[in-house]
């Protein structure tokens, strides 16, 4: 099955340049790819998960980690690991204030642009009334083809439900984005912005927005352990992701829901692609025992299922 996945063209649609979460420092960039982490070679324990997420554990700590990840998260390293895994496209996602899609677009090597696809990303902190908000995410899409937008409510301390997001769902919808959007929470934060991403309160809101796609990162799980979610998700609109989640959540998710609605994501440099492609596999072989089977699931979720974003796998 190894051999199946590396020769299949793949897309990944979680990826990250650029000191997304504003605690690196630019003097320390690291040519060197990053090493398989503690919390991946752990395939995501769950123990370990809590305890790092528990506010005993030093955020410092984590910042640390972070920014020494976000230092090997250079375009030549990318395009490195790209090639390694057989990877022909990513989406680039940018967050706002502290990475914007313009800057993405000044890092792409001209020789290679069809393999990147850069997200828009909503500087709420200028942009904060509904005119605005569509005028920037429109902006966006007409200078940069950006064909949908990184919504991370933690880090950007928007929460879910709140007006500044309806107005990001609105011009979803009136521009025909679709919507990547943090689900679950981010342990280096403190106080209620560490847990606005929780997905549930949001998913009565997406249902009114049917025409606006949204994929859940993480399977909406980020750090958390809530099978149940994926019973409580009856809107058709929304996605998973597979990004930092472990192989028995993504395992719990092709028990339960739609499988054309699971995409591959790594959230690399957090973690290795190689890494997130070995979480998947192991997933897919717990479930099923048929190589039929198996192969129909990871082409689905490696290539296919993306396709249905059409402006973003062309
Ligand atoms: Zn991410």
């Amino acid at each position: 099955m190894r051999e199946f996945i590396s020769r299949l063209q793949k897309i990944d649609t979680h990826v990250h340049l650029g000191d997304i979460c504003g605690v690196g420092h630019p003097s320390k960039i690291n040519t060197k790819q990053s090493k398989k982490n503690l919390l991946v070679q752990s395939d995501y324990n769950h123990w370990l998960c809590k305890f790092i997420s528990s506010n005993f554990f030093p955020s410092s700590i984590l910042k640390q980690a972070i920014a020494q990840l976000s230092h090997t998260n250079t375009i030549s390293n990318l395009v490195e690991s790209m090639k390694k895994n057989n990877i022909s496209k990513v989406w680039l996602l940018p967050i706002e204030p502290f990475v914007s899609s313009y800057s993405l677009a000044k890092l792409l090597p001209q020789d290679c642009v069809n393999s990147f696809v850069i997200f828009a990303s909503v500087n709420f902190l200028k942009d904060s009334t509904r005119l605005d908000i569509h005028r920037s995410l429109n902006e966006q899409k007409s200078k940069l083809g950006c064909p949908g937008i990184k919504f991370h409510p933690n880090i950007q301390n928007v929460d879910p439900t709140s007006p500044k997001a309806i107005a990001l769902y609105e011009a979803a919808e009136e521009l025909d984005m679709f919507i990547v959007m943090h689900g679950g929470i981010t342990p280096f934060l403190r106080g209620p912005q560490k847990k606005l991403g929780r997905v549930r309160k949001a998913l009565d809101i997406f249902r009114s927005f049917k025409k606006a796609k949204v994929i859940l990162a993480h399977m909406g799980q980020y750090f958390e352990h809530d099978r149940d979610l994926f019973f409580t998700i009856k809107n058709k609109n929304v996605y998973l992701d597979t990004s930092g989640v472990s192989s028995g959540t993504i395992h719990a998710a092709l028990q339960c829901f739609d499988v054309n609605r699971i995409i591959f994501g790594s959230d690399w440099p957090f973690s290795r692609q190689s890494d997130a492609l070995s979480i998947l596999l192991k997933a897919v072989i717990s479930y099923t025992n048929s190589i039929e089977k198996q192969r129909e699931i990871i082409e689905k979720i490696l290539s296919r299922n993306a396709k249905i974003f059409q402006a973003a796998v062309n």
